[in-house]
């Protein structure tokens, strides 16, 4: 697949803008259009309705407990020191010298980086390369709160959703009575003042997440840590990810982070990549996270193992023995955490790439965005054959009654058969169109953007078939 003919239809059928773009636009950022944000939003409900609100069942078919959380952009700067992101959240960069290039590079992307200077070579390949040392540079994006812009006021972007989880474990757990195992979702943006953003929206400087943190009992987090990296490949097969494409990848030691116990990548092939690249971590991140907010906050993030207490507690009949006891593990602890951190951005790049496609259809190429029908961001569009003759009445009423419930599309411009192509670059997965025949026994032709077969379906049936096809 061709990325430039991709980037092309993004922008031509409103998926995504360059920021800004009037004004040259700016590095980093990306807009999404009108179909672009339905499709991302589709992405972050599927994630919501198949992690939050409906998640699959654990590895004994046990109901899995999950909750939600909607923190803000901007915290306390305390909480990135004690995250470690104060300290050590930073890539190593180099610049280029040399008049004409000035370039500024990843100094662990050297090798797949391109330099300015003609011909084209990896930094550091010209005679005339003058690459300076590697520097550390931290990503975290600055900001003052207030009126003075002095040391007292400064504050930063989150540069990602995982820490409003942690700080407000104990919130969470006091105000929803939950019990171990448990996990808390949360989808919002995060910045990241990344030194080389590349390859279209895969690394941005503003982008969206879409995290988890599982919390668990210790000696069952490997158990959970294996039913997360199942259940988030599954997840990715389901939407329509060819498992080609899907690569789970488990982290070598020398690469994990120093707390983490295991970490794996979901990766994807996109088709700028010679390698798969990064589009999840599942990270088993032990209880670092809650003892560093323990330590920094001076506040207690304990959990107690209630049930095992009341199981147990004739063990001690002292009272004084019997405080102690439940003062420490295995009654109170802290939990481990589990933690699936996604994309939405990168996986919305990923949608578009597996959707692309050009065919023959005749002796015509048709390009069409094969998403999956919950992704696509229209569901159905309404085409009356004619502008006459009743059918664009028939057509509106059964637009007007089927988008109250689905994202639907009312087309009336041209020969049915450019209608039809529009569709297929938007990824429409459904065209109804009305015809002679509907005025006489009330039918209506449905289209399937894949197989190109048409049937016939009475009008008071559409909803409802809608429904089913579109059902998770
Ligand atoms: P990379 O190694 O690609 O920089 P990372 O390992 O730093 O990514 P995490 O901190 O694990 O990424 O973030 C979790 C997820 O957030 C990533 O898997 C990715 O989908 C997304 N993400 C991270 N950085 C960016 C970015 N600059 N642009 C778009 N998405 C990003």
């Amino acid at each position: 697949m061709d990325m430039e003919k991709l980037v092309a239809l993004c922008r031509r059928r409103g998926f995504i803008f360059q920021s800004s773009e009037i004004y040259g636009g700016i590095n980093g950022f990306w807009d999404y259009g009108p179909l672009g944000v339905e499709l991302k939003r589709n992405i972050k409900e599927a994630w919501w309705q198949d992690m939050v609100r409906n998640p699959p069942p654990g590895p004994d078919g046990e109901e899995i407990a999950m909750v939600g959380l909607d923190c803000a952009l901007i915290m306390n700067p305390k909480v990135w020191e004690a995250s470690g992101h104060v300290g050590g959240f930073s890539d190593p960069m180099v610049d280029c010298k040399t008049e004409g290039c000035k370039g500024r590079f990843r100094a662990d992307q050297l090798a797949t980086s391109v330099c300015p200077l003609k011909p084209s070579r990896a930094p550091g390949q010209h005679d005339k390369c003058q690459l300076t040392e590697p520097r550390t540079f931290n990503l975290m994006f600055k900001t003052f709160i207030g009126a003075l812009e002095d040391a007292s006021a400064l504050a930063y972007l989150r540069p990602e959703t995982a820490q409003g989880i942690f700080v407000n474990f104990k919130n969470v757990l006091d105000s929803s009575r939950l019990k171990l195992p448990f996990g808390i979702a949360q989808v919002g943006k995060a910045f990241r003042n990344e030194i080389n953003p590349r390859n279209y929206t895969f690394r941005s400087r503003e982008f969206e997440q879409m995290e988890i943190e599982f919390f668990c009992h210790p000696d069952d987090s490997m158990k959970w840590y294996q039913y997360w990296r199942d259940v988030r490949i599954k997840w990715y097969t389901k939407l329509g990810i060819k498992s080609d494409n899907l690569r789970p990848r488990e982290q070598g030691k020398e690469e994990l982070a120093h707390y983490s116990i295991g970490t794996t990548d979901i990766e994807y092939l996109f088709p700028f990549a010679s390698e798969p690249q990064e589009l999840e971590g599942v990270a088993h991140r032990g209880a670092y996270d809650l003892t560093q907010h323990q330590q920094h906050s001076g506040k207690d993030m304990s959990y107690f193992d209630e049930d095992a207490w009341l199981r147990e507690k004739d063990k001690y009949p002292e009272a004084e023995a019997a405080k102690e006891a439940k003062s420490k593990p295995p009654y109170r602890f802290l939990p481990h955490v589990i933690e699936p951190s996604a994309g939405a951005d990168r996986f919305t790049l990923a949608v578009l790439c597996e959707a692309y496609a050009e065919e023959k259809v005749g002796d015509e190429t048709r390009t069409v965005m094969r998403f999956h029908p919950r992704l696509a961001p229209i569901k159905a569009a309404i085409l009356p054959l004619v502008n006459k003759e009743g059918m664009p009445e028939i057509a509106r009423k059964l637009y007007q009654d089927l988008k109250r419930d689905f994202n639907v599309f009312y087309d009336d411009k041209g020969a049915v058969g450019r209608r039809y192509r529009r569709q297929d670059e938007a990824g429409t997965p459904y065209c109804l169109t009305v015809d002679g025949q509907t005025i006489q026994d009330h039918t209506v032709t449905i289209r399937d953007r894949d197989s190109l077969k048409q049937e016939r379906l009475p009008l008071a049936e559409v909803a409802g078939k809608l429904r089913e096809l579109l059902r998770p």
